[in-house]
């Protein structure tokens, strides 16, 4: 009995030639968007110490509580494949002295991450983000400009239908504040609350702020709204902010309960929706991380980002998949013309002509189908006639006109053709 073949991990997916191209274009959007921008690609290990994580995220979150692959190796380090960018991008820039270097850097990445969540459309466990980091200023214009370049990366997506969301989630002295102000307006409902809410309760009782359930939702509707505890700093950045973003004409909404449960998050919190989407419209999430690099044990320096998540940027957006077709397919007719038709494709390819030619010494009329097949624009014919006077026949595909030139005269022909 005949082993059943193995199969690809639960929440992991192949990306096949019939979808490869619309990653290829996306990237090349990404990468090009970031040069205008003057932003530098940086590209971290696959995985860290758990350690970057467990400080950098924080014990608390659904990533580092629920959602990591962790392991201990051979060697008896506790590691961890990446679950999220910003943590590792920061142990990065702490770690190689980049604030040194200029006091400004804006850092992006397109990667893999792994998170085990339960699979369904548009949330798998190797899933790909693109992202950006700022380090350095705290000043409103650059969190604008973040959110300007998300905006701008979605719109040249074709993305319609987006929602930004705004928050402020203040200083560490705001936050203090809010922090009990919500404890003490949830107390006399804390039997009405989830086990999940109640953990949270002690924990990270901001995070409660973030739950789907319906009856939290009412109870929450009354409660104490964060920008009343903004000190006057916290108050000016975020107005600044705002303002800005009408200036540059980026409308958004204001979301009070929009609160990234992580404790080293400060001031600007932001999250873009898509309409296009289902259950999972989140595309991005992003905001200022100012605490971050002193906790993971670098000089205190200002930091801001976003991550989007490319699947669901993809399931939003209806690009084609721009499958960059052959042009010319070589055909051979005997097997002595095989060395001259690899030479020919390696001369046509040296000068960036896409080309493939007959690998399984098939008969002419199946060897022309396969050109056809493959959208070939010319076939190049050799048979043993040519072979003796070393020429060759190259057929117009569309036409089916045809002409017999010289070997040596190929590579010139070819340039002359509309390729
Ligand atoms: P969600 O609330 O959907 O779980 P999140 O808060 O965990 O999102 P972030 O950690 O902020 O998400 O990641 C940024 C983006 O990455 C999300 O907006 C989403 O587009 C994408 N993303 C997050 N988790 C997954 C996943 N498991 N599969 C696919 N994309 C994901
Ligand atoms: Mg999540």
């Amino acid at each position: 009995m005949s082993k059943s073949p193995i199969r690809s991990v639960k929440g992991t997916q192949d990306i096949l030639p019939d979808q490869s191209t619309r990653w290829q274009d996306l990237e090349l959007t990404i990468q090009k968007i970031m040069d205008c921008y003057g932003y530098k690609e940086i590209r971290t290990p696959a995985f860290e110490h758990s350690e970057v994580f467990s400080q950098g995220v924080g014990e608390e979150t659904d990533i580092v509580s629920k959602e990591m692959y962790s392991w201990t190796d051979q060697g008896g380090d506790n590691l961890t494949l990446k679950p999220e960018l910003t943590a590792p991008v920061a142990r990065s820039f702490i770690q190689h002295n980049l604030g040194v270097q200029n006091s400004i850097n804006k850092l992006y990445y397109i990667d893999a991450l792994f998170r085990r969540e339960r699979p369904q459309k548009g949330r798998y466990r190797q899933f790909h983000q693109f992202g950006i980091e700022v380090f350095g200023s705290e000043n409103p214009e650059t969190d604008v400009e973040v959110i300007a370049l998300a905006m701008h990366v979605f719109h040249k997506l074709g993305l319609k239908e987006l929602t930004l969301q705004l928050n402020s989630i203040g200083s560490p002295e705001c936050r203090n504040n809010y922090r009990n102000a919500i404890k003490n307006f949830l107390a006399p409902h804390f039997d009405q609350l989830s086990q999940t809410s109640q953990d949270r309760y002690n924990n990270n009782p901001l995070r409660i702020l973030d739950t789907k359930s319906p009856d939290e939702k009412e109870i929450l509707k009354d409660a104490p709204n964060i920008s009343n505890y903004w000190t006057i700093d916290d108050k000016n950045h975020f107005d600044e902010v705002c303002n800005l973003l009408k200036h540059i004409k980026i409308d958004y909404q204001l979301s009070p309960s929009l609160v990234r449960g992580l404790d080293y998050y400060t001031r600007t919190t932001f999250e873009i929706t898509s309409n296009e989407l289902g259950a999972q419209n989140a595309i991005c999430g992003g905001g200022r991380y100012d605490g971050l690099v002193e906790k993971l044990g670098g000089k205190p320096t200002p930091g801001i980002g976003f991550a989007a998540g490319i699947e669901r940027l993809l399931l939003a957006s209806s690009s084609d998949n721009k499958i960059r077709n052959i042009q010319i397919y070589i055909v051979g007719i005997g097997n002595d013309v095989r060395p001259t038709m690899i030479n020919l494709a390696e001369e046509l390819r040296s000068n960036d002509i896409r080309t493939s030619f007959d690998y399984l010494r098939r008969s002419i009329k199946a060897q022309m189908r396969e050109a056809n097949k493959l959208g070939a624009q010319y076939a190049i014919i050799i048979g043993e006639d040519e072979l003796k006077d070393k020429s060759v026949i190259i057929k117009d595909l569309s036409t089916s006109n045809q002409e017999k030139i010289t070997l040596d005269l190929v590579q010139k022909y070819m340039k002359s053709l509309p390729l």
